[in-house]
């Protein structure tokens, strides 16, 4: 479980601010879902991206550049936000040209796909509501009718018959011109400065995302046997049905 243990007080290099950051005793990655973009829903830890910006404008990722100067169970100190869903094109503007701007187009891709995910759990609750109430109908038509005796004899009761689970269905996914352009800047940042398996990983995503089957299941290839995951998987399935939604898995 994620256990929260005090502050740890961190001093800015840019400018000498301090803040304050939660600190973290023990940390659960468990999340409900996790999505092919990385996205983990439900997830008690904060999201990855890690973006924040301190007082003087300057954006930082995570606690580089930042010193930490001590531990405290309470401070008034501000506390490290992460950058919000709304100001991350302009923090895009603003870190252009560096290492945090494909943290900040990395967020925001994710970010922009939230509407998808909202649409899919909404069609996944209805698809649940309607098997809920063909199971309640069934019940009706098939009322219990054993006599006490039948009972006290062990004949089971009318059992509705669960037929397979169906797959959940997924909605069409169109991303817009803006999603497009950034996550065509992104695969351009990722691919000309790489620095290893992961990002192949969202190269693969992205290039999935934006219609590229073929070029999508190359890539993959290129990861290596030990990062072949579940989300590997996932992606190579996706791109092989010529389907370039988010897609998720059942998370741990
Ligand atoms: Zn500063």
């Amino acid at each position: 479980m994620t256990r929260i243990r005090g502050k740890t007080i961190y001093e800015a290099e840019c400018c000498g601010r301090q803040y304050a950051a939660t600190s973290y005793a023990s940390m659960n990655f468990m999340c409900s879902e996790l999505w092919s973009d990385g996205w983990r829903e439900g997830s008690l830890m904060p999201d990855s991206d890690g973006l924040w910006q301190c007082g003087c404008g300057q954006y930082h990722y995570w606690y580089l550049h930042m010193r930490q100067i001590g531990l405290s169970a309470q401070s008034d100190l501000p506390h490290l936000n992460l950058v919000p869903e709304h100001r991350l094109p302009q923090c895009i503007e603003q870190t252009r040209g560096t290492l945090l701007e494909v943290y900040a187009r990395l967020a925001y891709w994710r970010s922009q796909n939230h509407e998808y995910r909202e649409a899919f759990y909404a069609l996944r609750e209805a698809q649940q509501l309607i098997a809920k109430r063909d199971e309640s109908d069934w019940h009706l038509a098939n009322p219990d009718t054993r006599t006490w005796w039948q009972k006290l004899k062990g004949k089971p009761a009318p059992a509705y018959p669960h037929a397979a689970p169906k797959p959940i269905a997924m909605p069409a996914f169109t991303p817009s011109a803006l999603q497009v352009e950034n996550m065509q800047q992104l695969c351009e940042l990722l691919t000309a400065d790489s620095d290893g398996d992961s990002d192949l990983l969202i190269v693969a995503e992205l290039q999935r995302q934006l219609g590229q089957f073929s070029a999508s299941l190359l890539t993959l290839q290129q990861v290596p046997e030990d990062r072949s995951d579940e989300i590997h998987a996932l992606i190579r399935h996706l791109a092989e049905a010529g389907n370039p939604a988010p897609g998720w898995v059942q998370g741990w």
